[in-house]
């Protein structure tokens, strides 16, 4: 069980707190993306943390960007990439979203992966064209890679508090690891009052959390949940 609480651009919770509740939770790997200015701290804390994105050039005339043996520098074990927010307002393709996960995985960190259709592809039928296109793309560059986890956030989902069903996001889960087998996270409104029923799902292997991530308790709740779902 894996359970990565990404802060976006929000400072989010002290560190240090937050690594002293997550200590002794058995059974779940936590992860921490937190903004580029709060990683030190994080990985200070002892808090295995990851980027929220990463370049695939080692260095170079990007600016804004920063690259995986930077992160590694730093201390940081992973990245997201391919996020619906980077898709949506950064021009994100699924090429580029490829190449910066083959790029961390060359580098030696880990890589959460982040797919998932809109509510207008999932009405319109289109939600395992969307999936296929979007996994195709990374299975691509990256193949099976041990360090590479992907994570299934409908983007109808990310931040709206309606959530995927257990029993939907089972379906897509299925469905992406038979493109590529590697574990798959869900993503979106995760909440402690939801976490159990979509963590006991057979193919849901951890969550990716969002706005539940920036309260130490929520975040900590989570974890518990999804320790108990697999215990
Ligand atoms: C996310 O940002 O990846 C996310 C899933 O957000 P939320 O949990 O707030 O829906």
């Amino acid at each position: 069980m894996i359970v990565a609480g990404n802060w976006k651009m929000y400072l989010g919770p002290d560190p240090r707190l937050l690594a002293e509740r997550l200590d002794g939770i058995d059974g779940v790997d936590a992860i921490i993306c937190p903004p580029y200015t709060r990683v030190a701290e994080c990985v200070d804390a002892g808090l295995t943390t990851f980027a929220q994105n990463v370049h695939w050039e080692p260095e170079g005339p990007y600016t804004g960007e920063i690259s995986a043996e930077m992160l590694t520098v730093a201390g940081v074990r992973g990245s997201l990439v391919g996020h619906s927010e980077r898709r949506l307002y950064f021009g994100e393709s699924d090429l580029t979203v490829a190449r910066r996960a083959h790029a961390a995985l060359a580098a030696g960190l880990g890589v959460i992966a982040c797919v998932g259709e809109t509510e207008e592809q999932r009405d319109s039928g289109d939600m395992e064209l969307v999936l296929s296109v979007q996994v195709a793309a990374i299975r691509e560059e990256c193949g099976e890679a041990d360090r590479l986890v992907l994570a299934y956030e409908p983007v109808w989902a990310i931040g709206t508090g309606k959530t995927a069903t257990p029993e939907l996001a089972q379906e897509a889960h299925a469905f992406i690891k038979s493109l590529l087998d590697r574990p798959v996270l869900y993503g979106g409104s995760v909440k402690p009052e939801n976490t159990a029923e979509l963590m006991a799902q057979p193919d849901v292997d951890g969550a990716l959390v969002g706005g539940a991530s920036l309260e130490v308790e929520s975040f900590v709740a989570i974890c518990e949940a999804a320790a108990r779902s697999h215990s």
